[in-house]
């Protein structure tokens, strides 16, 4: 990316999306990148996967999944590979699909769910996450929201904007809320297990016995492979409500006219499943701490920003912009603005993930240039542009 002010000689520091694979501390592990040189020269996978995704792929996943819960098994038919956890997502929507129907969508959140909720005409009501209770859900506002066209809720976990971990005793909470409200639960889980914080991941999947959850996930955010296109969507569903209701008819008839996830990357993935090492993992996570801690630590020092949480898992951290602070920035869209033209640093103005006047930042990058991003850059640019007193 070049400079937008040309005679700024720095590089540019990129602090917008959830993408490390660049950055050598992320690199993934060379587990995978065997597994995919394996699949590839075998000349087993040169042509078309089923519409589902190869048996042994969705087999590794199903093993893969099961054992984080405690007390369902998933079954390889119970797993449809799709393009990334994006593909999924889409998915899942249009299966959903039905007029006058509506979804509950979080806030702050994911906006491609709103993007392709608009594309299959369902209505979208967004309830809060509160910043104050670690962004947890208000589920009396859920309760609120919710009628009887509402077909599912979505929850993201660990948390993409916020960088949370729901505990326990919340994510049985929204079980129950699901099951009394007749609604399925859409878990995004691409976070999973990228977690450094007090609360561990645990997948909702644990709670499909009080409602129906649909599971999307991908390799992309664990493995640090985004470009590899990989994921999939999971139903746990062990009273089959979601067969019954011709859900998973649906997901079969949308996945029969779309296209399918590389064959070669599917072939790789039980050896990338089965085989990567705890080694790799913790590495990974342990300087997504570093990160997190610098990037925490840059922004408590910055008068103008507010942060209500430590992030505990994910990428990202959203922090409070006052802008009523600052001499000459409107909002939140003006303050990215100017501090990639003044200071070559690009945040993502929080407006695009439903909270104006907050941002987004991903610390998901080497924590010195974290620090330089955060600690000089930016309280430079808050301190230049501060209200004279
Ligand atoms: C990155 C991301 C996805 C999509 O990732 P894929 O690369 O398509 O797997 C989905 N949901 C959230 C919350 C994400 O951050």
């Amino acid at each position: 990316m070049s400079n937008l002010d040309q005679s700024d000689l720095r590089p540019v520091i990129q602090l917008g999306q959830g993408d490390p694979s660049a950055f050598p501390c992320f690199q993934t592990t060379s587990v995978a990148e065997d597994a995919v040189e394996v699949a590839l020269r075998s000349n087993e996978f040169n042509g078309y996967a089923p519409t589902v995704g190869l048996f042994t792929a969705r087999k590794a996943v199903a093993e893969y999944l099961s054992k984080d819960l405690k007390d369902h098994k998933l079954s390889p038919d119970d797993v449809y590979l799709t393009i990334g956890s994006s593909q999924a997502i889409e998915l899942i929507i249009s299966a959903l699909s039905c007029p006058k129907s509506n979804i509950l969508l979080p806030r702050p959140g994911y906006p491609m769910y709103e993007a392709h909720a608009a594309v299959s005409n369902i209505e979208v009501r967004h309830f809060d996450l509160i910043p104050e209770k670690d962004w947890e859900i208000d589920l009396d506002e859920v309760e609120d929201l919710a009628d009887e066209n509402t077909v599912a809720i979505v929850i993201i976990n660990p948390g993409n904007p916020c960088g949370n971990v729901f505990k326990y005793q919340h994510l049985k909470k929204i079980a129950e809320i699901a099951k009394k409200l007749g609604i399925l639960i859409i878990a995004d889980e691409v976070y999973n297990h990228l977690t450094f914080g007090n609360n561990p991941f645990i997948p909702m999947g644990n709670f499909s016995s009080i409602a129906p959850v649909i599971t999307v996930d991908s390799i992309s955010k664990r493995w640090i492979v985004p470009g590899w296109r990989l994921g999939w969507l999971v139903t746990n569903d062990p009273q089959g409500i979601l067969k019954k209701h011709g859900i998973i008819d649906s997901i079969i008839g949308f996945l029969n006219i779309s296209s399918d996830p590389v064959t070669f990357i599917q072939g790789a993935l039980p050896q990338i499943l089965e085989k990567t090492t705890d080694f790799f993992f913790s590495k990974i996570t342990n300087i997504l701490r570093k990160s997190a801690d610098v990037c925490y630590d840059s922004l408590e020092d910055i008068p103008c920003i507010t942060c209500y949480n430590k992030p505990e898992g994910s990428m990202f951290i959203m922090v409070k912009l006052d802008v009523s602070m600052l001499e000459d920035v409107f909002d939140d869209v003006d303050f990215c603005t100017k501090m990639a033209k003044e200071e070559s640093v690009v945040i993502l103005p929080g407006v695009a993930v439903g909270l104006k006047n907050w941002l987004r930042i991903s610390f998901a990058i080497e924590p010195e240039s974290l620090l330089e991003g955060l600690g000089c850059r930016m309280k430079e640019f808050c301190k230049r542009h501060a209200k004279k007193k």
